[in-house]
C-alpha cells in the first residue's frame, strides 16, 4: 500500500497501486527453486508503461521484468526499482536531482541489474555514485553490472562493509550459484570510498547519513533526506505486507533500533529495501514482527520449526517462502 503521505501519493507519477505493482513485479517469474510467488499474475503491458517515468525514453518498459515507480518532491525524482520475487523484491532507489544521479544498492541477480542500470540511462544524467547499504548480497551481487556500466561513479559505503565484504562477500556468491547459475555475480564488487555519517548535500540534495549495527544485518546505512520528509531505510524496516527477513540473532537490538528510527520526526514516507514505500507506521509493524520472531526462536530448536511458527504467526504476510530462506541463514549461524 502507499503511504498516506498526500504528496507522495498525489505527485508519483506512476500511479500504480501496490497490487499492480506487485502484479507487475510478479509477472515475469522465472521458474526458481524452492521460492513460489505469492500471486503470480499475467503481466499487464498497459502497466509496464504506466511503470516508466513519462517524457523518458523508456521503450523497454513493456519488456521489461522488474516494475519502477517513480515519485516525486518539488525538483527531486526517487525512482524505485523492484525486482521480481526469484530477485527477492529487493529495490535499488535512483534519486535524481537537478542534475545528477545517486544509485542505492545493485540488485541480487545480473539481469535485474542490467535492467536498472538501462533505466537510468534514460533518465539522461550522469552517475553521481553508488551507495551500498549493507552487506548482504541481494543489495551488492548486481553492483558488477553497475559498475560496468557506469565507470564513472564511486561505489560507497559505511566504514567497516568493504572488510565484509572481503571476508564473505565471496562465498555469499558461492553459496547463491548452484540455485542462480549465471544470473548471481562472479566477483565481489567492493566499495571504495567511506560514506561519512551526519548530514552532506549532494547535488544540492541533502542527505543525513546514520549508521546503525545489530539489527537486520550487523552493520546498516540509513539516509534521511528533511528536505523531502523522506527516510530511506533499506531493510531496517518491513512492509506489513511482507515477511522480514531475519538471518541474524539481533533481535533485541532491531527493536532498539527501530525506536530511534520512530524518534526521528523529519519524515513521513519510508523507503524499504524491500518492497514499495510505506508510512512511518510500518515501523510498529516491524517492531510486531520481530518481537514475536524472537519469541519463536527463542522456542525453536531448528529452523523448520522456527519457519514453519513464524509463517502460521503471520498467515497474512507475502514472501512466505523467504521465511525458509531467513530461517537457514540464522540457525547456520548458530551453530
Ligand atoms: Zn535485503
Amino acid at each position: 500500500m502507499l503511504p498516506r503521505n498526500s504528496r507522495l501519493r498525489r505527485l508519483s507519477q506512476a500511479a500504480l497501486s501496490r497490487s499492480q505493482f506487485l502484479q507487475l513485479a510478479t509477472g515475469a517469474l522465472l521458474p526458481f527453486v524452492g521460492l513460489s510467488p505469492p500471486a503470480a499474475a499475467a503481466k499487464n503491458p498497459e502497466l509496464a508503461q504506466n511503470s516508466g517515468a513519462p517524457g523518458t525514453k523508456d521503450a523497454a518498459a513493456s519488456g521489461r521484468m522488474g516494475a519502477i515507480l517513480v515519485s516525486q518532491f518539488g525538483p527531486v525524482k526517487i525512482h524505485s526499482y523492484l525486482s521480481p520475487l526469484d530477485g527477492f523484491h529487493v529495490n535499488t532507489q535512483i534519486i535524481e536531482g537537478p542534475t545528477a544521479l545517486v544509485i542505492f544498492d545493485g540488485q541480487l541477480l545480473l539481469p535485474y541489474a542490467g535492467e536498472v542500470a538501462s533505466y537510468v540511462q534514460t533518465l539522461g544524467k550522469s552517475v553521481d555514485r553508488i551507495i551500498l547499504s549493507h552487506a548482504h548480497t541481494d543489495h551488492w551481487s548486481g553492483l558488477q553490472v553497475l559498475t560496468e556500466r557506469f565507470p564513472d561513479a564511486r561505489v560507497f559505503a559505511l566504514d567497516g562493509i568493504a572488510d565484509q565484504l572481503h571476508a564473505r562477500g565471496q562465498a555469499r556468491l558461492d553459496s547463491f550459484r548452484p540455485i542462480y547459475g549465471d544470473r548471481i555475480a562472479t566477483k565481489v564488487t567492493v566499495p571504495t570510498e567511506i560514506i561519512s555519517e551526519g548530514a552532506q548535500r549532494i547535488d544540492g540534495i541533502t542527505y543525513d547519513f546514520r549508521r546503525f549495527v545489530d539489527a537486520e544485518s550487523d552493520l546498516q546505512l540509513a539516509a534521511l533526506l528533511p528536505e523531502q520528509k523522506v527516510l530511506m531505510a533499506f531493510d531496517l524496516v518491513f512492509s506489513p505486507n511482507e515477511h522480514a527477513f531475519t538471518v541474524v540473532d539481533h533481535f533485541d537490538h532491531w527493536m532498539i533500533v527501530l525506536e530511534q528510527l520512530k524518534a526521528l520526526q523529519d519524515y513521513d514516507t519510508i523507503t524499504i529495501g524491500h518492497d514499495t514505500p510505506v508510512h512511518r507506521s510500518a515501523i510498529d509493524s516491524t517492531i510486531t514482527y520481530v518481537k514475536r520472531a524472537r519469541e519463536i526462536h527463542a522456542v525453536s530448536a531448528d529452523a523448520k520449526t522456527y519457519s514453519e511458527s513464524l509463517k502460521a504467526a503471520f498467515p497474512d504476510r507475502q514472501l512466505a517462502s523467504m521465511v525458509d530462506f531467513s530461517a537457514k541463514l540464522l540457525y547456520a549461524a548458530r551453530r
